[in-house]
């Protein structure tokens, strides 16, 4: 008999809560205990092909709505989504590993982001082109159809329940494929999804790597969004290609360096790059300041301070509100953390915090890593070049901004930096140098609303969170009307032939 504290989920098809077609389920565990904590079915190619051809039914009638129900449509949906936060949160910090107060933030934030882009709808506008005097030329904005969302494991829900917003809003129909290691806030999303929006609008797959490849090859999907590491978004691209030309986004990891430069105030910096490296989440974020680039002058008395703060982060139990950071999200993740960190001290960088699993009762079981510090690191270290997607923090040296600069610069990924100075001419001069997609003066971390994220180089393609997202589910149309050749019985042919 099913034990029935595991939760048996449902995918989301054609407004139905179904199992996949095969029968094949995963299982999913909590990486705090290693206990089973739910059951999800397992879409193969065939649940995509049914969700499309649902998706592509539901999306013709949906781009026939008038704006202002997508955006009646999207605000009720959000209050829902927020309404269940305390439940979601909960199933999410049981799923990932990650702490309970950031995980009520994204229910939140996600429900502000949907709001966001309800309210954005009519922003989706074109142009008139004043080509000829007497034509007229105008361009439309068209949505894609069924657009493919691909989600990594971090941030399950706050990515899920936003990011089919923008989609929605331009007139798109969506397949949304959640994590492998994380599947279950995405079984309550999809309850939610079949509440309040048409059959075949938003379907839910979950899935393994297999289910999302199915998704890109899908030929009637011609746009992708995928949120994920850089080796899964180079895949996606080539699969993508080998089926279609398909408009394909790409927001992927960072090695992001947080430059403090020698007008900065120590105590500011070390605060600055603890809580840019979102230990709450176990530094498992794309955005994370996991490079600190100190000026020499200033070097130990951020580091001095960045170790008691680190030696001072309390690791635990996730659900606990005073706890500062849980467990890696999975086996594997955790294996790849503890690899990375013996290879850095291998290489003869210093760890002065951490570089183990915390020893003592409630962690004999689960994928713990201890908040880690290495100083001594230079760019040639594998430690510098790799993403861990870990509480793993390197420190550089520098004596000159060029050193710097290059150091910022002596990466493939290039998605934030965060820049201390109060010099207003230095921070600029930073901010344009650095190959980066979002630059933080003074700060790190947050993500402002409304304000397009997203990386350079093998950080990826395109923008997300802001207008350009919303117009990024579009296809610019152009219009070109020459006056003196309708009439009266071509209108009345057209009407009756619609
Ligand atoms: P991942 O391994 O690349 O997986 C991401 C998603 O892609 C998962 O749903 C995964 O399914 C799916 N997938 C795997 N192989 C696929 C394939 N061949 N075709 C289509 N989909 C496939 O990434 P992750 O480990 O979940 O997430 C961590 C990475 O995400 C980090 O690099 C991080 O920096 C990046 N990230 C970037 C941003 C940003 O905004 N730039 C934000 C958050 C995270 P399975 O789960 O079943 O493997």
């Amino acid at each position: 008999m099913a034990n029935p504290s595991v939760i048996q989920g449902k995918m989301l098809i054609n407004g139905q809560l179904v199992d996949s077609v095969s029968g094949d389920t995963f299982e999913s565990t909590n990486p705090a205990t290693e206990e089973l904590i739910g059951i999800v079915p397992k879409a193969t190619v065939d649940d995509v092909a049914i969700a499309t051809d649902a998706a592509k039914a539901a999306q013709r009638e949906w781009a026939k709505t008038d704006m202002g129900h997508r955006i009646k449509v999207l605000t009720r949906f959000a209050a829902a989504l927020e309404a269940r936060t305390d439940e979601i949160a909960d199933l999410e910090v049981r799923d990932t590993g990650n702490t309970i107060k950031p995980m009520r933030q994204d229910v939140i934030t996600a429900a502000d982001r949907i709001r966001l882009y309800a309210g954005l709808g009519y922003e989706l506008k074109g142009e008139t082109i004043p080509a000829t005097s007497s034509g007229l030329h105008i361009t439309v904005r068209e949505p894609y159809g069924v657009v493919g969302r691909i989600i990594p494991f971090n941030h399950p829900i706050g990515f899920a329940a936003s990011r089919l917003a923008p989609a929605l809003v331009a007139g798109n129909s969506i397949l949304i494929k959640p994590p492998e290691q994380s599947p279950l806030s995405a079984c309550i999303l999809a309850e939610l999804c079949q509440e309040y929006f048409p059959p075949g609008l938003v379907n839910i797959l979950t899935g393994e790597g297999a289910t999302g490849d199915a998704i890109v090859r899908h030929p009637d999907i011609k746009r992708i969004a995928f949120i994920g590491s850089v080796p899964t978004g180079m895949r996606i691209q080539h699969s993508a290609a080998e089926v279609g030309v398909k408009s394909v986004s790409l927001e992927l990891g960072g090695k992001n360096p947080l430059i403090a430069c020698p007008d900065a105030d120590p105590d500011v910096v070390a605060t600055a790059a603890v809580r840019g490296m979102n230990f709450a989440w176990q530094g498992q974020s794309c955005g994370s300041t996991s490079r600190i680039l100190l000026h020499e002058s200033l070097h130990d008395a951020v580091v001095e301070r960045m170790v008691a703060k680190l030696k001072a982060l309390k690791i635990g139990n996730p659900l606990d509100p005073n706890i500062d950071m849980g467990p890696m999200n999975s086996k594997r993740q955790y294996e790849r953390v503890m690899s990375l960190i013996a290879a850095a001290k291998a290489e003869g960088a210093q760890c002065l915090v951490g570089g183990g699993r915390p020893q003592g009762a409630g962690f004999e079981k689960g994928y713990w890593v201890e908040p880690t510090l290495f100083s001594g690191v230079n760019t040639s270290m594998g430690i510098a070049q790799t993403e861990v997607f870990g509480p793993v923090v390197s420190i550089f040296k520098w004596s000159n901004i060029g050193e710097a600069i290059e150091m910022a610069n002596a990466i493939e990924y290039g998605l934030t930096a965060s820049i201390f100075t109060h010099d207003f001419e230095t921070a600029m001069h930073l901010s344009r140098a650095v190959n980066v997609g979002y630059v933080w003066i003074n700060g790190t971390n947050t993500h402002f609303r409304n304000v397009p994220y997203g990386g350079f180089k093998n950080s990826g393609i395109g923008r997300e969170e802001g207008l350009d997202e919303l117009l990024s589910y579009t296809e610019l149309k152009a219009i070109n009307w020459t006056p003196g050749v309708s009439s009266a019985a071509g209108s009345a042919w057209r009407q009756s032939n619609d």
